[in-house]
């Protein structure tokens, strides 16, 4: 097939780990990656976002990145980007005029929206991934969301016209189906991970066990609701371990950053400021070996869409200690793969981590639990498999109604 993948802020090109770049730039480049792995040629639209970016860039064989002018060609936050969608569509259109697609893949609701409108004047079928909902994001931030007041709106009217909804998870079919989305209209396909990058044997000399602290990690943008806060926290009650957290600013900017030094605050109110190490951002092919040197994961975020940093830890041989939220409720088994937790209990988070910690033959049958769940189920071909199955029911669905319709003329 030919697919058309719209992903509006969220390039596979970006450096991962910033604000605004995280999950979806890694699942959009590794789903089309995969895709094309399967022979399919993929295209990703993304916004440019600088005035020197090339047109078209090879991603990798049988994937290109096309960057589209729509707006000024300098980076906006993504809950800014609203008003340049319309011009986003205009060019999606005039594109797929001239090369048609077989179908349209929009991830996120603003790309759905693009792709609607592009896809609607050219009768394409499209499929959507809304990889996070506006109105989870309203429920938990409040007066602190600052996404657009139509987005809801907008996400309810995307999910009722596109072909299908790719829900990342059993949660998020829970919260499409408030929005009043016919569940035979939604297919759930996970996020993957690549298990040749991110594998236990990536490890590098963490040195030795017996002399080593023990090491909690937190991966992901150093945004509020990733609940780095409660893992700081918690850690004030687990006693001679110490919390890495990886990602926001590149590491040279990692002192003026206003998150990690609100963080570092927190981390000395707590007393734990000497156990709290903040790398800033890792490049993609040092993190599994950074993910090796760590005894459990913490991811103990307010709500997580999915989560494919946990995925990347198990896939490492690391236990998950999660909040039970989102994605995780479906990646990770509570007591075979880690350890599941309510959200912002900051006790209960402490007393898992410690039981957790104490018990070294517990962990070592968590760490294989971990490897063989990723392996049998969230690798990138296996999520291209289903992906792909989606597309192909979503093209069978189109010609058949194009069918009827000749019948009855
Ligand atoms: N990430 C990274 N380097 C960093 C921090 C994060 O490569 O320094 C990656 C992380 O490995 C994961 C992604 O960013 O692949 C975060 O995705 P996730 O689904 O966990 O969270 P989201 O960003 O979608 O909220």
């Amino acid at each position: 097939m030919k697919i058309a993948m719209v992903s509006e802020h969220a390039s596979p090109l970006a450096c991962v780990g910033g604000v605004d770049a995280g999950g979806q730039n890694v699942h959009v480049g590794e789903l089309a990656r995969a895709l094309a792995g399967r022979g399919h040629s993929v295209v990703v639209y993304t916004r440019a976002n600088r005035p020197d970016l090339p047109r078209r860039v090879s991603f990798c064989p049988g994937v290109q990145v096309e960057h589209v002018v729509a707006g000024p060609e300098a980076e906006i936050e993504k809950d800014q980007l609203l008003p340049h969608m319309a011009a986003f569509a205009a060019q999606l259109t005039r594109r797929w005029e001239r090369s048609r697609p077989d179908l349209v893949h929009a991830h996120f609701w603003m790309s759905g929206l693009a792709a609607t409108q592009a896809a609607g004047v050219l009768d394409l079928p499209v499929v959507q991934t809304f990889h996070a909902l506006g109105t989870v994001k309203r429920r938990w931030q409040a007066d602190a969301d600052t996404s657009p007041p139509s987005r809801i709106g907008t996400e309810r009217r995307v999910a009722h016209v596109v072909d299908r909804v790719i829900a990342t998870c059993t949660d998020e079919v829970r919260e499409l189906s408030k929005l009043g989305v016919p569940r035979a209209r939604i297919d759930v396909v996970p996020c993957g991970v690549d298990i040749e990058h991110f594998h236990p044997a990536a490890a590098a000399n963490p040195g030795p066990e017996a002399t080593r602290r023990r090491r909690l990690i937190a991966l992901g943008r150093l945004v509020p609701r990733k609940g780095i806060d409660d893992a700081i926290r918690a850690l004030a009650k687990i006693p001679e371990v110490e919390l890495m957290i990886v990602g926001g600013p590149a590491p040279e900017h990692i002192d003026f950053d206003p998150e990690v030094r609100r963080l570092r605050a927190v981390a000395v109110q707590f007393g734990v400021g000497e156990r709290v190490l903040f790398t800033g951002r890792i490049e993609r092919d040092q993190l599994p070996a950074v993910l090796c040197t760590g005894d459990a994961l913490l991811a103990v975020p307010w709500y997580e869409p999915f989560g494919i940093a946990p995925l990347e830890a198990m896939a490492c041989g690391l236990p998950v200690v999660a909040t039970a939220v989102g994605g995780m409720l479906d990646t990770v088994v509570h007591g075979t793969t880690g350890l599941l937790v309510e959200p912002g209990a900051v006790e209960g988070l402490a007393e898992a981590v410690r039981g957790l910690l104490v018990d070294d033959e517990r962990r070592r049958q968590m760490a294989q639990a971990c490897v063989q769940r990723v392996r049998e189920l969230y690798t990138w071909p296996a999520v291209a498999g289903r992906t792909e199955h989606t597309y192909e029911s979503v093209v069978a669905s189109r010609r058949r109604f194009d069918q009827v319709v000749e019948a009855s003329r």
